[in-house]
């Protein structure tokens, strides 16, 4: 008799999936969309995947949440997100009026309506709602994305602080901070930078995840306005979503 064991990876029509439902999927080149897969592959194995109660997680589920995080990472690795140790998918926005923590402890945001968990080591889960998730991965909503957000704010928490500056170099992050900083301030005098919106004025924490979002949802808009802003996250990120976007979509 022989067992077979199951590894809960990538499904067998998991590029499928990808193709599917990921708009930028059409944008990346042969290595790009292998090391997509494969970075999805390893999230889908190595972290820990709930559904909130009443829901149900269906390969397309996990592989359309798992995929936009790998594309984040794409230029950094998935040990980058060490500090996430579980994804719980909700099936629709939660409800948060009237609660606005910060995004440290406990935390709730009200414009994306998602929350993202902390234990107190930083390892907590990360949680986002599957209705947005989708949309995000369809590009549904121009400059949004929970995923590529609520990933981010854990990119920014390996250095042991939201502060909206993740781990750089000292010259890097001396450049990082200069950048971020003329803008944040801006937002928060209530001069608009378009193409960022306002909820990035928040904290510098939310800052970075909404910069990011538009970086990845918004590539040619963010280097037209902000190509300073533009060029210190394409450092970070060892990825150039603008030059990605403009390439002809591709039919395969
Ligand atoms: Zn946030």
């Amino acid at each position: 008799m022989r067992l077979t064991f199951r590894r809960h990876g990538l499904p067998d029509d998991g590029r499928a999936l990808v193709a599917e439902h990921l708009a930028v999927w059409r944008q990346l080149d042969d290595d790009e969309r292998q090391r997509l897969l494969e970075l999805t592959d390893a999230l889908l194995s190595h972290k820990q995947w709930e559904a909130a109660r009443g829901f149900a997680l269906d390969d397309t589920v996990r592989v359309v949440v798992a995929a936009q995080a790998a594309l984040l990472v794409l230029g950094l690795g998935v040990d980058h997100y060490r500090l996430v140790s579980g994804i719980v998918v909700h099936p629709s926005t939660l409800e948060t009026a009237g609660v606005r923590a910060g995004p440290s402890l406990g935390t709730v945001t009200a414009d994306h309506l998602a929350v993202v968990g902390l234990a107190q080591d930083g390892r907590g889960p990360l949680v986002v709602a599957w209705d947005e998730a989708l949309a995000g991965a369809h590009r549904l909503q121009r400059g949004h994305n929970v995923v590529l957000h609520e990933f981010a704010h854990k990119l920014d928490m390996l250095d042991g602080v939201i502060d909206g500056t993740p781990v750089l170099d000292a010259d890097a992050r001396a450049t990082w901070t200069a950048v971020c900083t003329e803008v944040y301030r801006d937002l928060v005098a209530g001069v608009p930078r378009p193409p960022l919106r306002d909820y990035a004025a928040t904290n510098p924490g939310e800052f970075f995840a909404v910069a990011t979002e538009v970086f990845f949802e918004q590539a040619a808009e963010l280097a037209a306005y902000e190509p300073a802003l533009y060029h210190v996250l394409q450092g970070f990120y060892r990825q150039d979503p603008a030059e990605r976007d403009a390439r002809p979509p591709r039919s395969d």
